[in-house]
C-alpha cells in the first residue's frame, strides 16, 4: 500500500469513527437532527476513500472517480445542512440534491479535459469550496457567538479556501494526467493529507459545539426545579451572583416568600394538590415580578425574589402585590372553596453586605410575618450591622 492509499484508508476510518460518534451524541443532544446530518455527512464522505482506491485498482476508472467526487461533495453538503440546522439557516434538501446533481454532471463533463489545467482544477474544486464557504457564512451570520462557533466559522472558511488553493496547486504541481495516475502523485499526498487534517478539525469542532451544548443543558437542568420551572436554590444563588456583577447600583432587595399552612393543604388535597399550588405560586411570581428579578424555589414551599438596583420599599410593594395575588390563586382541579395565602420577609442588600446576611435578614422578617399571624409582609430594618436587623411592620 503506497502513501496516498494508506492515507485514504486512514481517512475512511476517521470518517466512519466520526459518523458513529455523532450518532451517539445525537441521543443526548437537543440538536439531534443536526447531529444526525453530521453522522450522515461523515458516513457518505467515508465512501470517497473506497471509490478513490477503486479508481487506482480497477478499470471502471471514470465511474469510481465520479463516485469519489460525489461522495466527498455529498458528505460536505450533508454537513452543511447540519450546520444550517444548528445555526438557524435551514437548507432545503431538494436544493442541496439539485446542487449535487449539477456538480456531478459538471464533473462528468470536465472528466476528459486535461488534468492540471485551470479549467479542470477550478471546476473540480469550486463546488467543494462553495459548500464549505456557505457553511462559514451560516455560522458567521448566526446569533450563536461563542468562541467555539467562531472557531468553526473560521475553520469552514479555511476549508473553503483550501479547496481553491488545491485547484491552484493542481495547476502548478500537476495532478496526474489521468484519474488513475492521480493517486501516485505528490499532489494526491498533499491534497489527501490537507483535507484529512481539515476534516478532522471540522469534525472535532462540530463535536465540541454539540458537547458544550449538552453540558450547558445539563447545567441548566441541575439549576432548575422541575415542578415550578423556576431556578432551584443553586440556580437562584448563581443568578444573584450574575445579577449583582452586572448591576448598575450597589443597593438591591430580596424577598423570601413561604406558603402558609402548606402541610394542611397537602393533608386536605393530597400531595398532588399541593404540587399544583406550588406550580401556581411559581407562575404568579413569574408574571408579577419585574423582568430583571432573579426568582427561585429555594425550599419545599419557599421562594425567593432578588431585585437588583431596587430599594426595600419597592420590594415591599411587590410583596404586597404578591400577597394579594396569592389569595386570588384558583386551581381548576381543586374545589372552589380552596384558598391559599403566603407570608413575606423583605430585606435590603446593602452596599458591601454579604448576600447570605441579607437572606438571613429576610428570613428573620419572614419568621416575624409567620409569628404575626401569616398572610402579611415584614421588612428587615436597614441596618449598619451585618446581620440580625430589627424587623419593621409594613402594612
Ligand atoms: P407555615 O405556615 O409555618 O409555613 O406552615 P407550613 O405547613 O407551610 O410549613 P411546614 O414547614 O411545617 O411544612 C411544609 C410542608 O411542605 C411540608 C412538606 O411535606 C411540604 N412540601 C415540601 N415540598 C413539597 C412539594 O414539593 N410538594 C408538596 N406537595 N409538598 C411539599
Ligand atoms: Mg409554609
Ligand atoms: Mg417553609
Amino acid at each position: 500500500m503506497n502513501g496516498p492509499a494508506f492515507l485514504l484508508a486512514v481517512n475512511f476510518i476517521i470518517a466512519i469513527f466520526f459518523s458513529l460518534v455523532f450518532v451517539v451524541v445525537s441521543t443526548r443532544s437537543r440538536s439531534r437532527t443536526a447531529a444526525l446530518w453530521f453522522a450522515a455527512g461523515f458516513a457518505v464522505a467515508s465512501l470517497s476513500s473506497i471509490c478513490e482506491l477503486l479508481v487506482a485498482y480497477t478499470d471502471l476508472t471514470k465511474f469510481w472517480a465520479v463516485g469519489a467526487f460525489a461522495a466527498v461533495l455529498g458528505g460536505l453538503i450533508l454537513l452543511l445542512i447540519g450546520v444550517g440546522e444548528l445555526y438557524g439557516r435551514k437548507i432545503s434538501f431538494a436544493y442541496a440534491c439539485c446542487f449535487l446533481g449539477a456538480s456531478v454532471a459538471l464533473d462528468v463533463f470536465i472528466y476528459d479535459l486535461p488534468r492540471g489545467t485551470v479549467t479542470h482544477a477550478f471546476s473540480y474544486q469550486a463546488p467543494f469550496a462553495l459548500v464549505a464557504l456557505a457553511g462559514a457564512v451560516s455560522v458567521f451570520l448566526s446569533t450563536r457567538r461563542l468562541i467555539i462557533d467562531r472557531v468553526l466559522g473560521a475553520l469552514l472558511l479555511v476549508t473553503g479556501l483550501h479547496f481553491v488553493a488545491k485547484a491552484g496547486l493542481a495547476v502548478l504541481a500537476g495532478a496526474g494526467t489521468t484519474a488513475k495516475d492521480y493517486i501516485h502523485t505528490n499532489y494526491a499526498l498533499i491534497s489527501q493529507s490537507s483535507t484529512a487534517v481539515l476534516v478532522v478539525g471540522v469534525g472535532l469542532t462540530l463535536l465540541s459545539v454539540l458537547v458544550l451544548e449538552i453540558m450547558a443543558d445539563e447545567r441548566s437542568n441541575s439549576e432548575r426545579d422541575g415542578l415550578s420551572g423556576l431556578p432551584n436554590r443553586r440556580g437562584f444563588e448563581n443568578g444573584v451572583k450574575t445579577a449583582i456583577a452586572h448591576a448598575s447600583k450597589a443597593r438591591h432587595a430580596v424577598i423570601i416568600c413561604d406558603l402558609d399552612y402548606f402541610k394542611s393543604i397537602n393533608d386536605s388535597y393530597g400531595h398532588h394538590g399541593g404540587d399544583l399550588v406550588i406550580r401556581a405560586f411559581g407562575d404568579l411570581l413569574q408574571v408579577t415580578a419585574p423582568k430583571s428579578a432573579v426568582l427561585g424555589r429555594i425550599g419545599g414551599e419557599e421562594f425567593a425574589i432578588f431585585m437588583p438596583n431596587t430599594t426595600a420599599e419597592m420590594a415591599v410593594l411587590l410583596a404586597h402585590a404578591l400577597r394579594g395575588g396569592t389569595m386570588g390563586i384558583q386551581i381548576g382541579a381543586l374545589p372552589p372553596s380552596f384558598s391559599v395565602t403566603a407570608s413575606f420577609g423583605v430585606a435590603e442588600v446593602e452596599q458591601g453586605q454579604e448576600f447570605t446576611d441579607a437572606m438571613r435578614n429576610a428570613d428573620d422578617a419572614l419568621y416575624e410575618a409567620k409569628r404575626s399571624g401569616r398572610n402579611c409582609v415584614r421588612q428587615a430594618m436597614s441596618s449598619a450591622l451585618p446581620r440580625s436587623a430589627p424587623i419593621k411592620i409594613v402594612k
